[in-house]
């Protein structure tokens, strides 16, 4: 009886395994955002063929949107795999819930545009080092740094730079946005500054013919 329990176990998880890798999965896109999001995705011509799901969601501990790998991702090879980008219904301004669809159209784009940049950091990595990605962003500092700057600079490489730095603005600028979450962006992410700085020097990359 303990036998056959066991074999009927490890039968519906090879089977809950098999539906993971063989679904199809297609870019999914609430209407509310659609356009912001397809402008966004226009800048990754890249990303065409990689299903992206963009989903909301009631709340995001410590975050307006977070990109992340599927679980069945990480079986897969990279071409296969696919991500979901996790979008909260609202976000704080003063102790008011605002609704996230209500943002400004550019600050949209530029805050799904840096959520690419990180679909595009993550496809650059093998799927060990993908689940590594999590362990360390989850426990040092320094590398979440890096990560962020690394989804900004992706955008910004993209030709987004106006977007993004209108997203980074939106949360400076607001005094009343939650304290905690802005020193949480400025001590992790590009300052407007240094995106100024980054389009600077690409552009004079590009004039030497060298991007
Ligand atoms: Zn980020």
């Amino acid at each position: 009886m303990k036998r056959k329990l066991k074999l009927l176990f490890l039968l519906s998880i090879s089977v809950f395994l098999i539906i993971l890798i063989l679904k199809e999965l297609k870019n999914t896109i609430p209407d509310s955002i659609r356009p912001e999001v397809e402008t966004a995705l226009g800048h990754f011509p890249e990303l065409k063929g990689i299903p992206i799901e963009f989903k909301f969601k009631k709340n995001i501990r410590k975050s307006v949107m977070q990109a992340q790998p599927t679980w069945s991702a990480l079986l897969k090879p990279k071409s296969k795999r696919s991500y979901v980008i996790l979008i909260s219904e609202e976000f704080k301004i003063s102790d008011e819930e605002f609704k996230t669809v209500d943002m400004p159209t550019d600050v949209l784009i530029g805050w799904v545009g840096h959520e690419l940049g990180h679909v595009m950091d993550y496809q650059e990595r093998g799927n060990l080092n993908l689940v590594g990605f999590g362990v360390r962003y989850v426990l040092l500092k320094e590398f979440v740094k890096k990560a962020e700057r690394a989804a900004d600079s992706f955008a910004v490489s993209r030709g987004m730079s106006e977007y993004i730095l209108k997203t980074k603005r939106f949360i400076l600028d607001h005094s009343e946005i939650d304290e905690t979450y802005k020193t949480r962006i400025k001590q992790y992410y590009l300052s407007p500054d240094e995106i100024m700085e980054m389009v600077k020097e690409q552009d004079s990359l590009n004039d030497n013919g060298l991007l």
